[in-house]
């Protein structure tokens, strides 16, 4: 059988993937719950969500870590909006994602860190790189000089200005006076009236966000972590300085794989509030089983663009209601129905960079075979290759 191959975004390659005794640790980006999570966020956790579940069945001992950044500059904003306090927004908001987590049938990570909890091992991280030479305390805040590595950039590959202009499109202040340089970014910020703030050898204030993923990271999988996944908009600048961060204060690869899922998008938008074009998983529980959804987000490679469409829903239905079929015709006394081939061509489309599109097809084409079928074929062994495969999917709700 062919093993399974991973893309990483930092070599654009893939590559065949393999860890040390047989242990897997997974960090990936969670959200920041400041508002209704979305369809969105529901492709991007269910694309790791096989991957997952692929891993533990290859025999992979897998820990799961997906972080909640529960203080960040947008929950501050978003509460003071809504003249919220900010720790009760981000648990309702937190609280709302679990429960289409659970809904789509994705599995609970093993740790769920939140940041506020990790303040500690982020001061360690930014001591060890002021001591280095690679950080720098003004007026109570703590930057990373980012021309101090040279390495800043091999992630995203992107020029310094392009990184510039991202960088300041996403939360960059270049004007900001106590900085050395537009680029450097934040470790450690002084406290601004009104905000909440914990104690620091330099300041009362509050972390940066990339160091929050980099402190979690480190204490719950180690100082390498074998896959560090997120969405695609992550990549720069937040990989990006978690990478800076991590490996100059540690002298250690921090990530074996970096994976990154595409983008959803709805009628050629980017699903975003201020287009007003968010779909939510509330909405399509009122017109769709969790399976449908999820056939729906699965028929997307992990890496694709993901068009939320109705013909695309109404595709999903029509993918999903033959497996149902399957598990209710009986078997025959005849002849063996053989899965060799389906088999094989199952697993080869996950072991190929976890190919989603190409294993519903197989599974499509053997549902077809098997209830097509009127000669008293014997398909117990076809029925257990379905279980086992839509479990891998985690297509199991609703179906026996
Ligand atoms: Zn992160």
């Amino acid at each position: 059988m062919s093993r399974l191959q991973l893309f990483n975004t930092e070599t654009g390659k893939k590559k065949v993937f393999s860890s040390i005794n047989n242990k897997v640790g997974i960090y990936v980006c969670g959200i920041t719950p400041y508002d209704v999570t979305h369809l969105g966020h529901a492709f991007l956790y269910t694309s790791f969500d096989v991957l997952v579940r692929y891993l533990r069945y290859l025999g992979y001992s897998v820990t799961y870590v997906q972080n909640i950044t529960d203080i960040d500059d947008e929950i501050l904003k978003k509460a003071k909006e809504l003249k919220k306090n900010w720790r009760v927004l981000g648990e309702e908001n937190a609280q709302g994602f679990f429960e289409d987590q659970r809904w789509l049938n994705n599995i609970s990570p093993d740790h769920m860190p939140r940041a506020t909890d990790y303040i500690p091992e982020m001061i360690v991280i930014i001591q060890k790189l002021i001591k280095k030479g690679f950080a720098y305390e003004s007026e109570g805040s703590v930057y990373f000089s980012v021309e101090k590595d040279k390495e800043y950039g091999k992630l995203s590959k992107f020029s310094k200005t392009k990184m510039l202009s991202i960088a300041n499109e996403r939360g960059n202040n270049p004007d900001d006076p106590n900085k050395k340089d537009p680029m450097d970014f934040v470790l450690w910020q002084a406290k601004k009236s009104g905000e909440p703030s914990w104690s620091s050898p330099w300041c009362q204030g509050r972390p940066g966000w990339h160091i929050e993923c980099s402190a979690m990271a480190e204490k719950l999988l180690g100082k390498t972590v074998d896959i560090h996944g997120g969405g695609g908009d992550l990549i720069f600048p937040h990989h990006e300085s978690e990478i800076a961060q991590s490996e100059n204060a540690n002298n250690k690869q921090f990530v074996r794989f970096w994976m990154h899922a595409g983008m959803l998008k709805y009628k050629g938008e980017k699903m975003s509030k201020s287009l007003g074009n968010m779909v939510f998983i509330s909405d399509l529980k009122k017109k769709y089983s969790a399976n449908v959804v999820r056939v729906f987000l699965l028929s997307h490679h992990y890496r694709s663009v993901c068009e939320c469409l109705e013909s695309a829903m109404e595709n999903a239905i029509k993918t999903t209601e033959p497996f149902k079929r399957v598990f209710k015709k009986q078997s025959g006394q005849g002849k063996v129905l053989s899965v060799a081939s389906y088999e094989k061509r199952f697993f080869q489309a996950l072991n190929d960079d976890i190919n989603t599109p190409a294993a519903l097809k197989v599974l499509e084409e053997l549902s077809e075979k098997i209830l097509k079928d009127k000669n008293d074929t014997n398909i117990a062994q076809a029925k257990a290759f379905m279980e086992t495969a839509l479990h891998i999917l985690g297509l199991e709700v609703e179906l026996a």
